[in-house]
């Protein structure tokens, strides 16, 4: 089992770890930092140091059931069972994802409070860009620099971006916490549920990392909107 110290504090961008196993391609470490993919947010990358010589490229993660698998790009065929390492995170990706992971949040509370219903069915957030997927058949392109102009508002507004563990009980008396069948069917088989508040705005469970305050985003730019059927539209921005 890896302990995820992502979920606790997601700005760790090094740690130190035991080597349960090294499986050749791959390591399983006793806790990561590094974020193993999920939610539209894509995995990490970075570095396992050995010492200060000996550095492996941490190039893929992945999680599988209570383990997450580093797979690592190794010159020599040294084993690191039982080692201890230092980890390291690629800052400057991790930090992009978390700045456009917590930007789609508040697009999605945005368009429920001004427009007055749940919108979102999915998103992708990449290096450059992010992109959200949304059931709002009047949505035009022509509403593009006023929505633009709503979160940009709220990102200047300095909003408290806070994680919280609640029981089941709890979680189950916050309407709309899960936002997709996939997460409703989660949040039903969890006993602690994880939950990213922008406070005052906007409450889910979430297993991502996200930014502490939304002036860290700075601002964002919608680059294209997509008529994907009667209902589906895409909306693509980037951070500007
Ligand atoms: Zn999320």
């Amino acid at each position: 089992m890896t302990e995820l110290l992502y979920l606790q504090d997601s700005y760790i961008k090094e740690f130190i770890a035991n080597v349960e196993k090294d499986f050749g391609d791959y390591v399983i470490l006793d806790k990561t930092a590094f974020y193993p993919g999920g939610g539209g947010q894509p995995n990490d990358e970075g570095w396992l140091f050995l010492n200060d010589k000996t550095a492996f490229e941490v190039i893929r993660v992945e999680k599988e059931e209570d383990v997450v698998r580093h797979f690592l790009k190794k010159s020599s065929d040294i084993n690191l069972s039982g080692k201890t390492v230092k980890g390291i995170i690629n800052w400057d990706k991790r930090y992009k994802y978390m700045k456009y992971h917590t930007a789609i949040h508040l697009l999605d509370a945005l368009l429920r409070k001004n427009y007055g219903k749940a919108f979102l069915t999915g998103g992708q957030i990449y290096v450059d860009k992010a992109r959200v997927d949304v059931d709002f058949p009047e949505m035009s392109k022509s509403m593009m620099p006023e929505i633009e102009k709503m979160v940009n508002n709220e990102i200047n507004n300095g909003r408290e971006v806070i994680v919280k563990f609640l029981s089941k009980k709890e979680a189950e008396s916050i309407p709309d916490l899960a936002r997709t069948k996939p997460g409703q069917e989660l949040l039903k088989k969890l006993e602690i549920v994880r939950v990213v508040e922008i406070v005052g705005l906007d409450m889910q469970m979430d297993g991502g990392t996200h930014v502490k305050n939304t002036k860290e985003i700075g601002a964002i730019k919608i680059t294209n909107f997509e008529n994907k059927g009667s209902h589906n539209k895409r909306i693509e921005f980037v951070l500007a």
